[in-house]
């Protein structure tokens, strides 16, 4: 089969003809329809964030169709529209037990750790498999695997009630599904926290707020705009230690700060002031779980998120195209998501 693969750090992906993957009893082999092209493809490009082997397929946002089942699968069958789970998971160990694979003991990435969807079939464990309705395109179901899933898990993180309040710091990829499945939620208002016009027009027409915070400083901005009172929620969804500051400093009374972006930089809180005398919360959020894919769908079916204007590029299975846009994406070029339909 031809797949496009990273085969040296810092060069240009290159298409590869490679054996079709081998399948284990307990794996699905998908025939790839889409797969989304991430910022961290990008760095894993770059060397900026190591891949565990070289060459590697890339492409860890994938849908398609089920092509062939292992001898152990059941409840999948040849045509079957299906999404990929990011991780290859044990199903063993006890946070896969506890249905919190992201940090299964054994997770392998796909795409970073083990082959990725830049090709024309990928095979992953079953475990790692879920439907993808009817009414879904392929090229949405992708990309919800990533930046989306992250928001969703975010936001159950923040146990956000009806009514309530959120500043979302960041309105790129992440953003964007966290501003549209706040308001799904039920927040009232929705702040967008950026310092690119584009972005936060963008931020605008899906129903935030805009807070520039090129020009002013977003915390106060959020105390005026919420007459002293602060945020309920606040999404740091950008990994700076500012910016995670920024969003602490954001919170109302009893306000749950949800760090998503990733540093390891640290910040100051000041303990009284910013959460003690406040009971506020400061949540870490790493990826998403397998469970909530499905309600995720769910979202998507009714309406309540609509990915088609994150969507602003299709392309082939193809070396040149796949790196132009992982350029773009090292430029914070124009342009939110690129897809490969294979
Ligand atoms: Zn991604
Ligand atoms: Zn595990």
């Amino acid at each position: 089969m031809q797949a496009v693969r990273l085969t040296e750090i810092g060069q240009p992906l290159e298409m590869q003809e490679i054996p079709t993957p081998s399948l284990g009893d307990q794996d699905v082999l998908v025939r790839v329809r889409a797969a989304g092209v991430c910022h961290s493809d990008a760095h894993y490009r770059a060397g900026t964030s190591p891949v565990a082997q070289l060459p590697i397929t890339l492409g860890h946002e994938v849908a398609g169709t089920v092509e062939r089942t292992g001898d152990e699968v059941s409840g999948f069958s040849a045509g079957d529209r299906v999404a990929i789970h990011y991780l290859a998971t044990c199903g063993e160990c006890h946070y896969c037990r506890l249905g919190y694979e992201q940090f299964c003991l054994t997770g392998q990435m796909i795409g970073k750790h083990r082959d990725g969807g830049y090709a024309e079939y990928i095979a992953v464990p079953a475990r790692s498999v879920v439907p993808l309705p009817a009414d879904i395109p392929f090229e949405a179901g992708a990309v919800m695997m990533c930046s989306t899933a992250t928001s969703f898990h975010a936001l159950r993180k923040a146990r956000l009630q009806p009514g309530e309040s959120v500043a979302v710091y960041g309105a790129g990829g992440l953003g964007m599904s966290a501003i549209q499945l706040a308001r799904a939620f039920g927040a009232l208002q929705v702040y967008a926290v950026d310092i690119d016009a584009g972005r936060l027009a963008m931020a605008e027409q899906l129903g935030a707020a805009p807070v520039d915070a090129a020009h002013l400083d977003p915390v106060a901005s959020i105390r005026r705009l919420t007459s002293g009172k602060g945020v309920d929620v606040a999404l740091e969804l950008i990994g700076l230690p500012s910016t995670m500051q920024q969003a602490v400093r954001s919170l109302a009374i009893m306000g749950r700060a949800v760090l998503v972006g990733i540093t390891d930089g640290s910040f100051p809180v000041r303990s009284y002031t910013e959460v003690l005398g406040k009971e506020t919360e400061i949540i870490g959020a790493s990826d998403h779980r397998i469970v909530e894919l499905p309600l995720l769908f769910e979202f998507v079916r009714q309406g309540r998120l609509d990915l088609a204007q994150v969507i602003t590029r299709r392309i082939p299975l193809d070396a040149a195209a796949t790196n132009d846009a992982l350029d773009n994406l090292q430029r914070y070029g124009a342009g939110v998501r690129t897809v490969i339909v294979p």
